[in-house]
């Protein structure tokens, strides 16, 4: 009782406001599941910044009080603490899941009237966790933090990371490891999984109820639509066409494209084997477990419209009661995709070489650009963002002629635009002069994992905060790996 109570003094501090919303849909879609306790909760990272935008004041509590808080041992008073159902296609093959090793303490209402998810990841075994022990590993969850944060400042939608803790507990991996929670914020936690969990158990109503549910939080201005279901399938479409688009215009891989890692939302979810790009390829693949090249760069686009088939077949009860009717609505919103992602794309693309009006030759000019660098090995960032100069990028491979009749060509459009510092200042306002490249990620969670030293990490953030910023401090996360070919991302587990 005390504990209780000194728990909803935290909370209020911090400024929490939470509700239970999905745990009043019907029960089946989710199991009560408080955190498990752990030894000694210590702070990682705390994102200050996010709090701010959520309304939360984590300066108002100790940093003891904050580890015991995002290690889930104070639960805020109004949360109701679940485990969510799901399914998914893993790899194309169909599994029951759900979280295995996560918990949604609740939704948060922040400061705008927005209701936000509030999740821990790493808290401990629930009812869908089958073999696995419920635990996350630190390395992990700081990449989690370090990669989401990145995608924010990128401009790309992204679920949160809002603190990561060391819970002082050994997680066993292959090798005895520091066990760790992050606490993540996302607009829902709902997933195409979701959706095909509902529909597999074959209640109707919980279908509806679940549809309903995601049309409130992600598209409230359907709710009262007549085809509100297919509408919600079209705007779920749309939002996946334009979020693939924005991975591709920044290089970014997600490494694990199942149908459960990808929310209805149109956040970027599941921070797994994800990496991005250095030298262009479009076959990229960094996952340890992907052998087929499932996952690639290029294949993305193709793998999010299979995925939204899935959304699609398990909302056809919903779309007509005649089968026929409903999968025939199914096939119309599903063919938007490939137009919607191809607009979203080349617009992106413009943007990236300055171009504020559309020409019919725009398209070859982009494919060219690619071509040249995909034959040169050039590296993705760092070709876009020295491109906005009045003359050609330094190094030898950009006096290749055939990257300088590009570069002609492509100065010659430019010039029917109007004012070329313009252009530049749009170039450098898309295309970022810092990622999260693989080497200096890497580097950050030696560091913090096994050196104890969290600096590293903190001067990458700084970097990855103001990404289109050419900072001198800043000038050595611009630089590529020697050679990335052989690295190797792994699940996150
Ligand atoms: P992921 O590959 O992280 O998207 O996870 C796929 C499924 O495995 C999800 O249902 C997770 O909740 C579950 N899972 C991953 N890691 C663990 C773990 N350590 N313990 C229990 N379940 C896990
Ligand atoms: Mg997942």
């Amino acid at each position: 009782m005390f504990e209780q109570e000194a728990s909803a003094t935290v909370g209020d501090k911090v400024g929490w406001r939470f509700e239970d919303t999905y745990a009043r849909l019907p029960e089946v879609l989710f199991v009560p599941t408080a955190p498990a306790p752990v030894k000694a909760p210590r702070v990682a990272v705390l994102n200050h910044g996010l709090a701010g935008e959520l309304g939360l004041d984590l300066e108002a509590i100790s940093e003891e009080a904050a580890a015991r808080l995002f290690a889930g041992q104070d639960v805020p008073a109004g949360a109701r603490p679940i485990a969510q159902a799901y399914a998914g296609h893993q790899y194309g093959h169909f599994t029951m899941l759900g979280d295995g090793r996560a918990i949604l303490l609740g939704e948060h209402r922040d400061p705008s009237g927005r209701l936000v998810d509030v999740q821990f990841k790493g808290s401990g075994r629930t009812r869908y966790s089958r073999g696995g022990d419920g635990l996350a590993v630190l390395g992990p969850m700081l990449r989690e933090h370090i990669i989401s944060e990145a995608m924010a400042a990128l401009g790309v939608p992204t679920t949160r990371s809002l603190a990561v803790v060391a819970t002082g507990d050994v997680v066993y991996r292959e090798t005895p490891r520091q066990g760790a929670i992050l606490t993540r914020t996302a607009a829902s936690h709902i997933r195409v999984g979701t959706f095909q969990f509902a529909a597999g158990i074959g209640e109707p109503d919980v279908l509806r109820a679940l549809a309903d549910y995601a049309i409130e939080r992600h598209d409230p201005e359907l709710a009262d639509a007549p085809d509100k279901y297919r509408a919600f399938l079209s705007a779920a479409v749309d939002r996946q066409a334009a979020l693939i688009a924005r991975w591709q215009n920044v290089g970014f891989l997600h490494g694990v494209m199942n149908t459960d890692n990808m929310a209805v939302s149109g956040e970027t979810i599941d921070y797994g084997p994800c990496a991005f790009m250095n030298a262009y390829d479009p076959r990229t693949v960094f996952s340890s477990i992907d052998r087929g090249g499932r996952y690639a760069y290029e294949n993305q686009p193709g793998i999010a419209q299979w995925n939204l088939a899935r959304l699609a077949e398990a909302l056809l009860p919903l779309l007509d009661p005649d089968q026929q009717k409903a999968i025939a609505i199914a096939t119309e919103v599903l063919e938007e995709f490939p137009e919607r992602f191809e607009s979203y794309w080349l617009a992106g693309m413009r943007k990236k070489l300055g171009l504020q009006t559309a020409e019919l030759g725009d398209l070859d000019l982009v494919r060219s650009l690619l071509d040249w660098m995909h034959t040169m090995g050039a590296d993705f960032t760092n070709t876009f963002r020295d491109l906005a100069s009045d003359e050609p990028p330094a190094g030898d491979r950009f006096q290749d002629p055939e990257f300088l009749a590009w570069h002609a060509r492509w100065r010659e459009r430019l010039g029917r635009e109007g004012d070329r510092a313009e252009a530049f200042a749009l170039m450098r306002s898309v295309n970022p002069a810092v990622v999260p490249r693989n080497h200096r990620v890497e580097e950050a969670l030696a560091a913090a994992e096994q050196g104890d030293d969290l600096s590293v990490m903190h001067d990458l953030l700084a970097a990855l905060a103001s990404p289109f910023e050419d900072r001198p401090e800043h000038a050595k996360y611009r630089e590529p790996p020697a050679d990335d070919r052989g690295y190797r991302t792994f699940c996150g587990t």
